[in-house]
């Protein structure tokens, strides 16, 4: 049997803030807003696998309100995720996400972030894909006041 889940997430731009995508800092005047490093795309990830697997969200599972995640890297976060849903019985079959942003150019940076996530979640890089589109200027992630990410998990039980 091979379950499906989807994950979504968006976070603020602000100035001078860190900009953390798959674990990598991308070079940037501006970053993201958040609680934890405010990685958006590995926060999507964790949300795929937490709704494939029927495990939740990650807002129930690393709250805000938790000091224990203020800055916290989200990777290590991910690798928790996992944890989770091996033990329920699941392998990871891929993952494939998509990133909406203005700017930077994520294309640098791919093979990095692919190779961080693909660590995490105990896969060959080819089952992890990463792709970049921009909002064409539209709306908030067109405006850069935000930055979005998608993300799409399969997984199977064992
Ligand atoms: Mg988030």
């Amino acid at each position: 049997m091979t379950l499906t889940g989807i994950g979504y997430d968006v976070h603020r731009v602000q100035e001078g803030r860190r900009l953390v995508l798959g674990g990598v800092e991308l070079e940037h005047h501006a970053g993201l807003v958040g609680h934890s490093d405010a990685d958006v795309l590995t926060h999507a990830v964790m949300d795929a696998l937490l709704g494939a697997a029927g495990l939740g969200d990650i807002g129930e599972r690393f709250p805000d309100s938790d000091e224990r995640y203020r800055d916290a890297d989200s990777l290590p976060l991910l690798g928790n995720v996992v944890t989770s849903v091996i033990a329920a019985g699941f392998e990871v079959v891929n993952v494939d996400t998509t990133v909406i942003m203005e700017a930077p150019r994520l294309h640098p940076y791919r093979d990095r972030i692919r190779a961080n996530l693909a660590r995490a979640l105990e896969l060959p890089q080819t089952r992890v894909n990463l792709k970049a589109t921009t909002n064409e200027q539209i709306g908030f992630v067109g405006r850069n006041e935000g930055v979005a990410a998608l993300a799409i998990a399969t997984i199977r039980d064992r």
